[in-house]
């Protein structure tokens, strides 16, 4: 949780800023005569820019992101939507909640979607592929894209856990029709609760705005209660206080990125040779959001595990919420068939340790607990 780590003055001063001298409207449309700013508006602006994509529209979460995405691309009742095993739950709920079908495709030793697990899961019904970004690393896009475009499928990029990654020189959330991410509590910037969603596309992008904000069409020569509408949405807007934050979060973006990687390093260095890792994807960026390696040996792994919570660096995803990331124990929402679809993930990630990179922790803690992890390896 990066970007919480190190929330300042800065965020907190631009807050008082909106209050006492901005006008304080806490609303993202009208009440023109009584505000200097706009900021849910700049904050897509600055968002958008970020990435190279021509827009971006805010929303209230990640989840309500990934449902949005989905609606825009015509996903309808009965459709199938594919995405991975390795996970979080939200990517599910999203397909669930406009009642299409979640296919579940395993990972690989990426802990991102396996290949050719995705080409097994196509069918005459899957209209959209939600590959998922997991801990910082991107998928195997260019093989995704590849699958999806000769299928003429649709891809939404899910890269709530990996912003600010690229592959080659694009960036995740432009590789695929659709891009989300998310800001609540735990991401790598976060505004306590939001997201981000990105297309090129401008159709779809005004499916978004509308659709995101009741069907407000916004049009510029009406009041908003008498303004036009073409669709019904729903109400997933977020305030001019959570773009405040975002807007401060995202300056820091980079700066957060560049402080988890001297940290993430120093256990890379240690361990690259001793143990086996994450296999990362050729010409990718990652985010250093945490570092996942593989111990079979069921005692060592158990103990390496108890350092790390001795040691207050505790683990993250892997093991301590596996039970909310992997699809195998989800059978309050998926059928015994999509839990078969887990069981090799299942088995990749019960010899999978992640230790997460935390800003409250020093470099040199690193340094430390790679020597002590190096130590009970050898
Ligand atoms: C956090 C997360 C989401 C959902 O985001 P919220 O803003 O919490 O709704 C979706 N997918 C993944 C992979 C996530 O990590």
């Amino acid at each position: 949780m990066p970007g919480w780590e190190i929330i300042d003055k800065k965020e907190s001063n631009a807050i008082q800023k909106l209050f006492k001298k901005e006008g304080g409207v806490l609303f993202a449309h009208g009440f023109d005569k009584f505000r200097k700013k706009y900021h849910v508006r700049d904050f897509e602006k600055l968002a958008a820019k970020k990435f190279k994509m021509n827009y971006a529209q805010a929303v209230s979460s990640g989840t309500a992101a990934l449902k949005i995405a989905l609606l825009s691309l015509g996903v309808k009742r009965g459709d199938e939507v594919i995405t991975q095993a390795f996970n979080f739950i939200a990517t599910i709920e999203a397909i669930l909640d406009i009642g299409a079908k979640p296919i579940i495709v395993e990972v690989d030793k990426t802990l991102n979607m396996s290949v050719t697990a995705l080409k097994k899961a196509i069918t005459k019904k899957t209209k959209a592929i939600i590959p998922v970004h997991m801990l910082g690393v991107p998928a195997k896009m260019n093989e995704i894209k590849l699958i999806a475009d000769r299928k003429k499928i649709k891809i939404i990029e899910d890269n709530c856990e990996a912003m600010g990654g690229k592959l080659g020189n694009k960036y995740l959330c432009s590789i695929g029709e659709i891009g989300v991410v998310s800001f609540d509590f735990s991401k790598s910037i976060t505004c306590g609760e939001g997201g981000m969603i990105y297309t090129n596309n401008k159709k779809l992008f005004k499916f978004m705005r509308e659709y995101h904000d009741h069907g407000h069409e916004n049009n510029k020569q009406l009041p908003r209660g008498m303004d036009t509408r073409s669709i019904y949405g729903f109400n997933y807007r977020i305030t001019e206080m959570q773009a405040v934050i975002g807007k401060v979060q995202l300056s820091k973006l980079d700066k957060i990125i560049n402080m988890q990687k001297k940290r993430y390093n120093q256990l890379n260095k240690k361990l690259k040779n001793h143990i086996e890792l994450r296999e990362i994807p050729k010409n990718s960026k990652i985010t250093y959001d945490t570092f996942i390696f593989f111990i079979k040996n069921k005692l060592l792994r158990n103990q390496i595990i108890e350092i790390l919570n001795k040691k207050n660096f505790g683990t993250k995803n892997l093991p301590d919420a596996i039970k909310w990331h992997c699809s195998a124990y989800w059978d309050h929402a998926l059928n015994s068939k999509q839990i078969k679809r887990s069981i090799s993930t299942k088995n990749i990630l019960s010899t999978a340790i992640a230790v997460p990179i935390s800003l409250k922790r020093t470099v040199d803690d690193y340094k430390n607990l790679g020597n002590l992890i190096l130590e009970m390896l050898t």
